[in-house]
Order: structure tokens, then sequence, then C-alpha cells
């Protein structure tokens, strides 16, 4: 798929395939498109040109809004909305909608999961970075996507932080059987996937699947941008 803005190529005709089930990481410098393919996955923008498909299904105009809920997106500054509580942001994305399950008992356990049920009451104010980020990663979960897509989720934490978050979200896709790919500039959190997509100036420069106990810090020593 492409994707051009004026003047500019943003993708140019990159073709990725992601097995059901698998942890990618997608690392390049800033600017090299890692948004943009986050953004076509998700249906959330459109290619110029080529197909974006999702279990063998062309994401089409017409399917892209059931396609949109079957995707979780967990974002670099959390995006969680300051007059609600931990709780209502969790159920914010459903809360329009006619739902087939209890929101509030989904979001009580979602919270429960990242691990501050005990929280729900609190603003996002009265929580730390890591806190917030893992509130934005319970609403991210409330429609039991299939795939999550996380753009430098831990790009706005401290590194300890960070590895807990990425430990999280590694072990809910574990949990609840999801597709994850995840932008990151950071080695770690790329080493800790089961593949490393690399972009650079829009194109895939490097693909590579990480087996079992290779050391993926040592060899990618250049990952960082
Ligand atoms: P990354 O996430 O790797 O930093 P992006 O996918 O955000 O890269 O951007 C890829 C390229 O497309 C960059 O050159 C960026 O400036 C450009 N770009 C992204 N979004 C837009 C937009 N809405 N309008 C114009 N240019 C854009
Ligand atoms: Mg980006």
């Amino acid at each position: 798929m492409s994707r051009r803005y004026t003047g500019l190529t943003a993708l140019d005709a990159v073709d990725l395939h992601i097995e059901s089930g698998a942890a990618v990481a997608l690392t390049g410098p800033s600017g090299s498109g890692k948004s943009t393919v986050l953004h076509l996955l998700g249906g959330m923008d459109r290619p110029d040109e080529g197909t974006v498909a999702a279990d063998g299904e062309e994401l089409t105009a017409r399917r892209l809004d059931a396609h949109r809920r079957r995707v979780g997106f967990v974002f670099q500054r959390f995006h969680l909305l300051p007059a609600l509580t931990v709780l209502d942001n969790v159920l914010a994305p459903v809360l329009p909608r006619r739902v087939d399950f209890d929101r509030r008992s989904r979001a009580r356990e979602l919270l429960d999961a990242v691990g501050l049920l005990d929280r729900a009451d609190a603003l996002p104010s009265e929580l730390s970075g890591g806190q917030q980020q893992r509130v934005a990663i319970s609403r991210a979960l409330i429609n039991r996507p299939g795939l999550l897509l996380a753009d430098e989720p831990t790009g706005s934490l401290d590194s300890g932080t960070g590895r807990e978050i990425i430990d999280l979200l590694l072990s809910l896709r574990e949990r609840y059987g999801m597709t994850m790919l995840v932008a990151t500039h950071d080695a770690e959190v790329a080493a800790n996937c089961d593949r490393i997509v690399r972009l650079r100036d829009g194109r895939i420069v490097a693909d590579d699947r990480i087996a079992p106990d290779t050391d993926v810090l040592g060899r990618l020593g250049g990952l960082r941008p």
C-alpha cells in the first residue's frame, strides 16, 4: 500500500502481512511512516494505492466502521479525557453505542486486569503517567479487539515504567488472544516482540523474525535512530 501527502510519499508500496496472534514491533526514525502504517491498519486512514485487508477481507469504505471497533489503539500521550473518572474514560468508547455486553462490568474487569480497579473513581490528573497509560490500555480493550495497535506507548514514560507497560501489553495480548503491532523507538520493547519490521523513508528496510532466546539487543545495537 502507498500513502501520499502533497509532495511527499509517506508510505511507498509497503507490503506487510501480519500473522494472526503475532506481536510485531515497527521501528524506524521519526517520519519513516510508522504512525501511517498503524492508521491504515486501524482503518483511521485510507491508502492512495493498494489495499488493506483484515482476516482476508479487504477494508472497503463500507467495512471501516465495523473494523475500527475490532481494533484497540494506544497512544504515546494517553489521550484520557481529564474531566472523566478512570472508569468513565474506559467506558467512553462504548457509551454512545448499543453493545451486547455489560459495559460497567467489562470496564471494571479491564481495570482489574491492569491493576487499577481501586482507582476507578480517580481523575486522570491524580494518576502517574504509567497509571494513565494503564487506563488508556483498558479503554483500548473495551470492545475486545482482535488487533491492538500501540503508537510509541512507552515514549512518554521513564524506562522502568515503560518496561512495565510493555510487559503488561504482552501479557494482555496473550490473555485476550490479540495480534499486536507496536511502533517504537525503544530497542527493549522491540526485542520483546516476535518480529521487528524496520521502516525508512516509507519503505520496509528490514523484517526480522525473532527466535526465542536470541540476543536481539546485542544484534540490533543500531536500533535507535
Ligand atoms: P513516524 O510515525 O514514523 O514518525 P509518520 O507516519 O507520522 O512517521 O509520517 C510519515 C511521513 O508522512 C512524515 O514525513 C510525515 O511528515 C508525513 N505526514 C504524516 N501525516 C501527515 C499529514 N497529515 N499531512 C502531511 N504529511 C504527513
Ligand atoms: Mg509516529
